[in-house]
């Protein structure tokens, strides 16, 4: 396939510079001059048709092409996903991301959940911000640019709230600098194994199935998809799904009683609104429809009421979040479990990889996260990042945060990158050396 430029591509967006191709014709460029007819696009591996025998469908037998040869492979652009990758990376090792849908960030802007919580701790009149490295160096640029983020920086005693579309862009950028080769729109299916070892996976896309071959894969799907197709052991959820929406056009100073507006975003008169939604099998097909379903019908529903307030005729649905509110599906039987009462009581972590900011679960008192929550007991070369790490059911609403997400992620990239060049598997992986690594990236570990 050719290679595109980013300037051809510039240039065939429309979005060329003025000297390039002139403003006024790149926008309204003619669209006339109809398609292209290629003559052969990249092989599409079916490996033919399904069909049916003795009334069960069944796929023949085909060869997969190996599409990719890494050393790390991520699976999920969301938020764990972004930092485990740039914390592989920037290490030095050839890192592969699949993301299944076309941007990054996951649950924090396709899901439209803005606010960043559990990046500080707060105690005693004291404000220490935690979440630093990579994590922090991605918040400093959202909030750098322009309706990027309210609520960060020094002073800010709040949480900070970003835009989806500015950390979209600023994800991707990080990524492109730390030089990750990125495949979108990929949806991976299965994993590669050889007895308890994954070697890889495949994924689905329009260019068939494909597969890619790694030394370490780090499982940030949220959904645990890679533990479960490899074999590790995972605890099934049923958890709350929402769908969140923003409101733009929304008026201040008015009497909002009974209406959830929701909070305040980065961009004037835009609101992000929250939802709890009902408890559901985050992994069935039939649950996620019925969810998503009733959930745009109880947004608009919402939204009239809104519109027959005084002073909000004018509100308007902006968007409803095109990533379904999946708090949690799957989460790891790691080598270490998160457990509540060891976290309230200050259980000394020596193999800490990440310190998570107060949270009023854990009586506002800082977490740290151990190592062996990432590591599956019997898999080996493949580590849990995100939502997905061990933790117990209590805990789990405090790792499935964006902050503590940041934490796994940077901390799951780091040791893939130290389980490649020491060449040992993530299990075997020296710790310390893990930790010198986080640190030399900025981590805090406490
Ligand atoms: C309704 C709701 C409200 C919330 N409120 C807050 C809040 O106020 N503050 C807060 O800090 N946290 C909040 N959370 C939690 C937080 O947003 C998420 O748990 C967190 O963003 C998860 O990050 P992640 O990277 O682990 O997973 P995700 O964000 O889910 O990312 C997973 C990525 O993997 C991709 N993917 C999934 N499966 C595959 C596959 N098989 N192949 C390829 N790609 C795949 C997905 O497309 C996605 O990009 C909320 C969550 C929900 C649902």
């Amino acid at each position: 396939m050719k290679r595109m430029y980013r300037r051809d591509f510039l240039r065939a967006l429309g979005l060329g510079s003025v000297a390039a191709i002139g403003a006024g014709r790149a926008w309204g460029a003619p669209i006339h001059e109809g398609s292209r007819i290629v003559e052969q696009g990249m092989a599409v591996s079916r490996g033919g048709a399904a069909f049916f025998e003795d009334g069960k469908v069944v796929q023949p037998r085909r060869e997969i092409p190996v599409f990719r040869d890494t050393d790390v492979l991520v699976v999920g652009g969301g938020t764990a996903g972004v930092l485990a990758a740039l914390a592989a990376a920037r290490a030095g090792v050839r890192v592969t991301l699949v993301e299944r849908y076309g941007c990054f960030g996951g649950l924090w802007t396709a899901g439209l959940v803005l606010i960043v919580l559990c990046t500080h701790v707060r105690t005693g009149g004291k404000h220490q911000k935690v979440v630093q490295g990579i994590g922090d160096e991605m918040l400093a640029r959202i909030a750098e640019l322009k309706h990027g983020a309210i609520n960060y920086g020094p002073e800010s005693t709040h949480d900070a709230t970003t835009d989806p579309e500015v950390t979209k862009y600023v994800m991707a950028t990080m990524l492109r600098e730390a030089g990750v080769d990125i495949l979108l729109h990929g949806w991976v299916t299965n994993a590669i194994m050889d007895g308890n070892t994954i070697q890889g996976v495949l994924f689905e896309s329009k260019s068939g199935c494909l597969a890619v071959k790694a030394k370490v894969v780090v499982d940030a799907s949220g959904d645990g998809d890679v533990l479960d197709a490899a074999g590790a052991e995972s605890v099934p959820h049923i958890h709350r799904i929402g769908l969140v929406h923003r409101l733009g056009n929304v008026p201040s100073g008015l009497d909002s009683k009974g209406l959830n507006l929701g909070g305040g975003t980065p961009v004037p008169g835009v609101r992000w609104v929250n939802m709890q939604g009902p408890q559901g099998d985050c992994l069935d097909i039939q649950t996620l429809t019925q969810c998503e379903l009733d959930a745009r019908e109880a947004i608009w529903a919402k939204l009239k009421e809104i519109q027959e307030r005084p002073g909000y005729e004018n509100v308007f649905l902006l968007d409803v979040a095109s990533q379904l509110g999946v708090r949690a599906s799957r989460t790891l039987v790691g080598t270490e479990e998160l457990r509540l009462e060891e976290c309230r009581s200050g259980k000394a972590r020596p193999d800490v990889v990440g310190v998570g900011g107060s949270y009023s679960i854990l009586d506002m008192q800082p977490c740290p996260i151990p190592y062996g929550t990432l590591v599956p007991k019997r898999v080996d070369n493949l580590l849990a990042a995100g939502r997905c790490v061990a933790a117990d059911n209590a805990m789990l609403n405090y790792t499935r945060l964006i902050a503590p997400c940041m934490l796994t992620g940077h901390a799951a990239g780091a040791a893939a990158a130290t389980a490649v060049t020491s060449k040992v598997s993530p299990r075997n992986v020296d710790v310390a050396a893990v930790q010198g690594l986080l640190k030399q990236q900025k981590a805090y570990l406490g």
